[in-house]
């Protein structure tokens, strides 16, 4: 039977990286989101077993005691985010592309698991002062939550070398083109 491909997404919070998918899954058929579960709580607006599966902590210990992910991430201090083995896998065996939009220590180990099977895409900011203004200007979060978020940018741009791909996110029509190109060219070879 013919699987699916994977196309992981990471980037540091703010960077743009859920407008961008959102616009790539509207202009690409065939992709299908992976939700995640997470420990931390819903945003207003968010739905349950729409953005994320919401679990408790002790829930989503149960879930990685019971094996149900494929990897799983202490993204921030005590919230816990994961991908569910059941999400990837119907998609797979059905031969659907699947979307993870996960952390940078979670797309290299699903590149570790599923290999040239896997694409990850590196969303990158302009500069960390863009990023800080993005997640001001967004308007969901604490001003706390946020020097957390920026405090971690940094870090996590240096994974970017081990990406596949980095789009950079400064003018967004630009950013879109070439998301759109870089998974249309990986998901035809
Ligand atoms: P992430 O999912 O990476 O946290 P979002 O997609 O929520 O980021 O984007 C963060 C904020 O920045 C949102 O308010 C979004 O509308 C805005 N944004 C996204 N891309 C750009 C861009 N190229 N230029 C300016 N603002 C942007
Ligand atoms: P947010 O709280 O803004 O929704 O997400 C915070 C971070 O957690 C983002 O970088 C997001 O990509 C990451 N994340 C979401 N789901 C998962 C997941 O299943 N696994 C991992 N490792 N990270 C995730």
């Amino acid at each position: 039977m013919q699987t699916g491909k994977i196309l992981v997404f990471s980037a540091p919070s703010g960077s743009g990286k859920t407008t961008l998918v959102h616009y790539l899954m509207s202009q690409v058929p065939g992709l299908h989101f992976s939700i995640s579960a997470t420990s931390r709580s819903p945003r207003p607006g968010e739905v349950d077993g729409r953005d994320y599966y919401f679990l408790s902590p002790d829930e989503f210990r149960r879930r990685i005691a019971a094996g149900d992910f494929i990897e799983h991430e202490e993204v921030y201090h005590d919230k816990f985010y994961g991908t569910l083995r059941s999400e990837v896998d119907r998609h797979l065996e059905a031969g659907h592309n699947v979307v993870l939009d996960i952390d940078v220590k979670g797309a290299l180990n699903v590149k570790r698991i599923y290999g040239q099977q896997a694409l990850l895409v590196f969303i990158q900011p302009p500069s960390i002062e863009a990023l800080r203004e993005r997640l001001i200007h967004r308007g969901t979060d604490s001003l706390e939550v946020i020097a957390d978020r920026v405090g971690k940018a940094s870090y996590e741009m240096t994974f970017a070398p081990q990406f596949d791909q980095i789009v950079i996110n400064d003018k967004l029509e630009q950013a879109q083109s070439d998301i759109v190109r870089v998974v249309t060219t990986f998901l035809r070879s």
